[in-house]
């Protein structure tokens, strides 16, 4: 790997903390890496170590501290822990998945969220709907007559509605990676009330993943998003109980990015030639990863178990043969013994 690091002073000045840049050729994704702690790999691709280093992409990014994080509530002590009851229960492990190479590559890793402020002023409409309850009657058959039974039932009155809303929303918080869902996913999901305000000591010896989707590819989401707060609103506006082909005309202005983090650990083993990531939520411990078995030692049990066999099956043989040999040594002695018995018996 290159080591060389690409200090970017004004991300330093910004963020409080001395920043590496890491590039990887491979997967072009970018990371900031605090405590001079440069991974060995890629922590998102382990392709290969070769395709890991510093460049000048720091130019590209943004340069705005992350506004809010969420604190890591596993600490690393209790993420070895996990990770090493994670192995427990596996078996034939390949020699680098083991839980002291696994605890010492252990990093600490942030990924990022957008977060977004808006004025927002809009005209809407909807369909909302309130509940009220109803009498209705049912009849059974019972006891050789029609009896009459009184329900009551839940039922939707929906009323038409336009307004116009006039709001300034805070935080919005919508996707910063590409696939972001898919790492929510892997990762158990996440509480994200538990935020704090960003702070320089939460992100030491950290790696931290830079968004790979821009402001301007997120606003469909971050607008989405809106729209569902604005949506939910205007509903409890309305005192509705339920709310239907809602939409709205808005215009958005003093739109302001931000970043929220949210925690993870990685480590990672290596089988052959092939890197295996594993995963730790940070907030609530759920582990990601294979669980590889290793092929070698595989081979070598069935390579045992088959020399093993191979030698039961000659033992048998030998003993067969043995026994074969015995039988036919008693056989030739009483056919001896026999022949000479019956010499004597005829012998004038
Ligand atoms: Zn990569």
């Amino acid at each position: 790997m290159n080591q060389d690091r690409n200090h970017n002073r004004v991300l330093d000045a910004i963020w409080g903390l001395d920043l590496d840049t890491l590039y990887c050729a491979q997967c072009r994704s970018v990371h900031l890496v605090s405590g001079g702690l440069a991974p060995e790999v890629c922590p998102v691709c382990f392709s290969s170590v070769t395709s890991v280093e510093a460049g000048n992409q720091s130019s590209g990014l943004r340069h705005e501290p992350p506004e809010l994080i969420i604190p890591f509530q596993i600490d690393a002590q209790r993420a070895r822990q996990a990770l090493a009851g994670w192995l427990q229960a596996s078996w034939l492990r390949p020699n680098e998945f083991n839980p002291e190479l696994l605890s010492k590559r252990l990093r600490r890793y942030f990924l990022p969220l957008w977060l977004i402020d808006a004025d927002v002023e809009a005209v809407w409409q909807a369909e909302m709907g309130y509940h009220y309850q109803a009498a209705s009657f049912r009849e059974h058959y019972q006891g050789g007559s029609w009896v009459s039974q009184q329900v009551e039932e839940t039922r939707t009155r929906w009323e038409k509605r336009i307004g116009t809303l006039k709001r300034h929303y805070d935080n919005v918080a919508v996707p910063a990676l590409e696939k972001h869902e898919r790492w929510v996913s892997r990762l158990g999901g996440y509480d994200y009330r538990a935020y704090q305000p960003y702070s320089t000591s939460s992100i030491d010896a950290s790696i931290i993943r830079v968004p790979d989707y821009a402001p301007d590819a997120a606003w469909m989401d971050a607008e989405n998003a809106i729209d569902q707060i604005a949506a939910r609103e205007c509903m409890q506006a309305a005192g509705a109980d339920q709310i239907r082909n809602w939409s709205m005309n808005a215009t958005y202005t003093h739109l302001n990015w931000t970043q929220m983090l949210i925690p993870a650990y990685v480590t990672w083993y290596r089988e052959g030639e092939r890197y295996y990531p594993l995963w730790i939520n940070g907030q609530n411990g759920h582990i990601d990863g294979v669980k590889l078995m290793s092929m070698s030692k595989a081979w070598l049990l069935a390579a045992a178990i088959g020399a093993l066999a191979v030698l039961c099956f000659l033992l048998g043989a030998v003993l067969s043969i043995i026994g074969i040999g015995i039988l036919l040594i008693l056989l030739s002695l009483f056919s001896t013994a026999t022949s000479g018995f019956g010499q004597h018996k005829t012998k004038p």
